[in-house]
């Protein structure tokens, strides 16, 4: 999924401020779906077979098909939301949790939160999470840099081989932040031991 945009995102505008305006925005599955649309495709449904920018016919609610060579696509196809059963309103109340959590996230507290139906649901969804929000062409730090910390749960970070494993365990960790428009981690270290 090529989604890029030299504009920051505006809150309130791009994506909801608050857990009342995410409720009111994200109401529906459909509602999930258009706004993941407008994110992938700001100008409109673009074929990923033959490229050609045109509105798709609709054979479903997820099913796009070009009207130009006839391939078959959903807006979720090639994202960390491929070939999943879970909601997309799901997901995107997952990704609000994650990035609200001081503390940190472990995959036993999320499916707790979400009420979803299996441990191994919420592992993959945070493993998707995580690998998504690396830059593989990040660059290395420069100008000044600010250093702060916060806690990560480390013991989901591979599937646990027996529910011992499930505890929530968190470990402080510093992170290292640059200071300017965007604000992103770039160094996870390790400051105290699991458990
Ligand atoms: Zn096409």
């Amino acid at each position: 999924m090529d989604i890029q945009s030299s504009v920051t995102p505006e809150a309130g505008k791009d994506y909801p401020r608050n857990w009342n305006e995410f409720l009111d925005r994200f109401a529906s599955e459909e509602a999930c779906l258009a706004y993941l649309e407008g994110l992938r495709w700001p100008q409109g449904f673009v074929c990923p077979s033959c490229g050609v920018v045109q509105p798709a016919y609709r054979s479903s609610r997820l099913r796009l098909m070009c009207r130009s060579c006839g391939h078959q696509s959903t807006v979720t196809a090639g994202t960390i939301f491929d070939k999943t059963r879970t909601p997309v309103r799901v997901w995107l109340a997952a990704a609000w949790y994650l990035t609200k959590q001081k503390q940190g996230v472990s995959a036993l507290g999320l499916q707790r939160v979400l009420g979803l139906g299996s441990y191994q649901t919420a592992w993959t969804m945070l493993h998707r999470f995580r690998r998504a929000m690396v830059r593989p062409d990040r660059d290395r730090l420069k100008g000044q840099v600010e250093v702060d910390e916060t806690y990560l749960a480390i013991t989901d970070r591979e599937e646990p081989l027996s529910p011992v494993g499930r505890k929530n365990k968190t470990t402080k960790v510093l992170v290292v932040l640059v200071k300017g428009n965007l604000i992103f981690p770039i160094v996870v270290i390790q400051i105290s031991p699991p458990g």
